[in-house]
């Protein structure tokens, strides 16, 4: 089971005014409900799979990537 580990907090972007949260490689953990940036498919906390903006097509490349994580 994923949980939150508040290995997120520190890694939570907080300095975003209204800007559009999802630009620059951020990335939103449903898990423990903060914005992340990091370059991993899966959240470095609660190790559940982030989500991207749906607009964003070149991500999708990112999930079917998620069959080779799945393999650690
Ligand atoms: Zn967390
Ligand atoms: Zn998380």
């Amino acid at each position: 089971m994923n949980t939150c580990k508040g290995i997120c907090l520190g890694l939570e972007l907080k300095k975003f005014n209204g800007k559009t949260r999802y630009e620059n490689n951020q990335k939103h953990c449903t898990q423990c409900n903060v914005f992340i940036d990091c370059s991993e498919v899966r959240c470095p906390c609660c190790r559940c799979v982030l989500r991207v903006t749906p607009r964003a097509g070149k991500y999708r490349k990112l999930f079917q990537e998620r069959k080779d994580e799945l393999r650690y």
